[in-house]
């Protein structure tokens, strides 16, 4: 499947393959356990800025107690942010209410998307919303493919689903190797958040 060359290219060979088409937009998403997920999409974010295009970032699940460094430049940047995981974080404990929420964010979601305002909308770790089963996956997949064209979307999480993977342009696996994490290091400001 990964027909990717291993090797790395010698300094004068050009990877841009010729004779390319011209896409109206792209579907990225970057999935897998390694980390580099939510931050490859902000690295796009700054991309798109750059181009002044109109962005769009919801973000899907967080950590109540981290004061996400992204949010803070986003919206000093001109990105329409949406926080909308603020009521279902790992530690709550009414499911229904949880998945309600959920359900509400994705919708609003959706409805940024079919609006067309933006050029790049991220939505970070949506594949969550779908593994758990609280948003059904061809929901998802129907509001990406429907999108109006010029609309380049960039999905985050871990496990993304098959069907959002099969209707991307560009997959990512992230591959953990090994993550400060592991040998008992916390989450670092300005490093992870
Ligand atoms: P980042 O936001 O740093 O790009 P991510 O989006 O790939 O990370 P998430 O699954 O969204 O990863 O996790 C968010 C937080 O968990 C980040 O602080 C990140 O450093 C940390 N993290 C990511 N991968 C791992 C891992 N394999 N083990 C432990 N912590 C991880
Ligand atoms: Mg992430």
């Amino acid at each position: 499947m990964d027909d990717t060359p291993e090797t790395t290219p010698a300094l004068t060979d050009d990877p841009r393959p010729s004779g390319g088409r011209v896409a109206d937009s792209l579907v990225l998403v970057n999935t897998g356990n390694g980390k580099g997920k939510s931050s490859a999409a902000f690295g796009v974010m700054l991309r798109a800025l750059a181009r002044d295009w109109k962005v769009a970032v919801v973000q899907f699940v967080k950590s109540g107690d981290w004061k996400v460094g992204e949010e803070k430049i986003g919206r000093r940047l001109g990105v329409d942010w949406h926080s909308l995981g603020g009521g279902f974080t790992w530690d709550s404990t009414n499911l229904d209410h949880d998945i309600q929420l959920a359900r509400e964010a994705w919708a609003q979601a959706a409805a940024i998307l079919a609006a067309g305002e933006h050029q790049l909308v991220i939505l970070d770790e949506l594949t969550y919303l779908c593994t758990w089963g609280w948003v059904p996956t061809d929901e998802v997949v129907a509001a990406i493919v429907q999108r109006p064209r010029h609309v380049n979307v960039v999905v985050t999480g871990r496990d993304a689903p098959q069907a959002i993977i099969d209707i991307a342009d560009t997959v990512t696996e992230m591959r953990h190797v090994k993550h400060a994490y592991d040998s008992g290091i916390m989450a670092k400001r300005g490093i992870d958040y």
